[in-house]
This record gives structure tokens, sequence and C-alpha cells, in this order.
């Protein structure tokens, strides 16, 4: 096995080369299990090319790789695609110029102290919390995409993703009771975002201490009080998160000015 250097980071960033990553291993790895995406599968691929095409803050490389993917997936009338045609468009056997999406794993801000620990999940995780701020920050990204007017767009997208596609099963599941049980409160592209917030750390208290635990990475509900101590406050001795600070530090955090392009290829 290669020996990793560490690289160093900062937690209040979020690094383009993990979400890169995980599109990476999204397209080429995870993707690769579904010889041919058809029906619900294929709807499901479609809707996730589109809210990451119009709401990832990426690289013009990058974006331009997704845009033109997406414009293949409207343009076809095809009811089912064979994994190899997607495969060769993400690995740019078209040609087209100045698309690109790097084939390395370049985990930054999600690299675990063993290969098996972060990584992938962690990436997910960002680029949904990215794509939930973005939607909230740029309302009319989605506009003549058949998502537009849905406070629930990416959230449903990701759950249907998550459902269909993602690797851990078990994941998926837990995933699905937490949609079911509250995902129909939400009403606007700011509760989105919240939700989102809300159920990681429903998740990150259920993990705290499970062996997947990467012990240089304790499970904690997050923001902690040092990357936004306004978020934190008491009430009769107890804790509770001032909600409306816990908003606007998501949109700062996961907003592109905050994005480092540190370790991009
Ligand atoms: P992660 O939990 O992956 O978080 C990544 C980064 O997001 C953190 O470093 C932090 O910067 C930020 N962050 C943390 N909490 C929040 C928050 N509340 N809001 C916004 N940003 C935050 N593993 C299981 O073993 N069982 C499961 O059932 C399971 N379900 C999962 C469901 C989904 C949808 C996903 C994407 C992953 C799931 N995982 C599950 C994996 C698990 O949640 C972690 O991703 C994995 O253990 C790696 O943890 P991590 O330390 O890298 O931090």
């Amino acid at each position: 096995e290669e020996m990793e250097v560490w690289k160093e980071f900062e937690k209040s960033k979020v690094y383009m080369a993990d979400m890169e990553s995980g599109l990476h291993y999204l397209f080429r790895v995870e993707l690769a299990s579904h010889e041919t995406l058809e029906g619900e599968e294929l709807k499901t691929f479609k809707d996730f090319v589109t809210v990451v095409a119009k709401l990832f803050p990426g690289r013009q490389s990058v974006v331009k790789l997704l845009e033109t993917l997406l414009e293949w997936l409207v343009s076809l009338p095809l009811e089912r695609i064979p994994y190899d045609a997607i495969l060769d468009l993400v690995n740019n056997k078209m040609r087209i110029s100045g698309m690109f999406l790097s084939e390395q794993l370049q985990w930054v801000g999600c690299q675990g102290s063993r290969p098996e620990l972060r990584g992938y999940p962690c990436s997910l995780w960002t680029l949904f919390h990215t794509l939930t701020v973005q939607a909230a920050l740029r309302p009319d990204a989605l506009a003549n995409t058949g998502l537009e007017e849905d406070p629930l767009a990416v959230l449903q997208t990701m759950r249907r993703y998550i459902g269909t596609f993602f690797g851990c099963r078990e994941c998926g599941q837990h995933f699905e009771a937490m949609a079911k049980e509250s995902l129909q409160q939400v009403k606007s592209l700011d509760e989105a975002v919240l939700w989102l917030w809300r159920k990681h750390n429903q998740v990150n208290s259920r993990l705290a201490g499970a062996l997947s635990e990467d012990p240089r990475f304790p499970k904690a509900q997050w923001p902690t009080p040092d990357l936004c101590p306004t978020c934190h406050e008491e009430q009769e001795g107890l804790h509770v998160w001032n909600e409306e600070k816990v908003l606007a530090f998501l949109k700062q955090h996961y907003s592109t000015g905050n994005i480092s392009p540190k370790y991009t290829s």
C-alpha cells in the first residue's frame, strides 16, 4: 500500500479536492456496479446530474463536464443508458475541449488516519451540504429543469441517490427512515439547509464511538464551539442551538468563498 503523506488543512474550510474526488468516485466506481440505467434509476441519476450541473460551485472544467453530461442525458430520448456510455463521457473520450474530472482520489478535509476511514462518505455529506446551501443562495439556479420551485429538490434528489446508488445500504435505509419521518415538514430552501444539518448531527451522535469512527476525527455535534461560538447557547443549564446563527454559519461555511482549491490537481 502506498504511503500517504498527511495533508495539512483547516477545519473551518471546505475543500474542492474532496468534492471532486467524491464525484470521481461516484461516477467511476459507485455507478460502475450498475450495468445499465433505466426506469427509476435513470430518473434518479438524471436528477442528480441536473442538481450538480446547476448548483455545484466547481471549477469550470468540471462544471462543463457536468453540463455536457446533462445536455446529453436530456437530449437522448433513451429509456435505458449503458453505464459504459456515461463512463466514456466522464472520461472525456468525446474530446470536448476543456472538460475534465480528475481520476485521482485526493482527500483533504475528508482524509482519514487509515485508508478505509472517512473519504467518500465524508465527501458526499460535504457535497450535499454545499448543494443545499447553493440552492438557498441562488434560488433561480434550477429554473427550467423541472426541479424549480420545489424547496425539497436537492434533498429529494439526495434521498433517492443515497437509496438507489450509495454503496452503504445500511446508510441508505437509515437516511430513508429519517426522510420519511420529517422531510415533508421542510417548506423553504433555508429549512432544507437546516434539515440536512440536523439529520447529519443525528447520524453523528448515533455513530459516536462506533468502529467506523476515525479516532483522529471523533464524531461530535457540529459546528463545534470553536467553529461557531454564537451557534451555542444555554437555557436553564441546558445546551440549545441558536438556529438562526447556525443557518448563517452554514451559508458561510458551504459558500463559494469558503471552498479552498488547495490540493486540486
Ligand atoms: P462526516 O460525518 O462524514 O462529516 C463530514 C464533514 O461534514 C465533517 O468533517 C464536518 O466538517 C461536516 N459536518 C459534520 N457534521 C455536520 C452537520 N451536522 N452539518 C453540516 N456539516 C457537518 N455510517 C454508518 O456507519 N452508518 C450509517 O447509518 C451511516 N449513514 C450515512 C448516511 C449518509 C447520507 C451518508 C452520506 C453517510 C452515512 N454514514 C453512515 C457515514 C458517516 O456518516 C460518515 O460519513 C463517516 O463515518 C465518515 O465520518 P467523518 O468523520 O468523515 O465525518
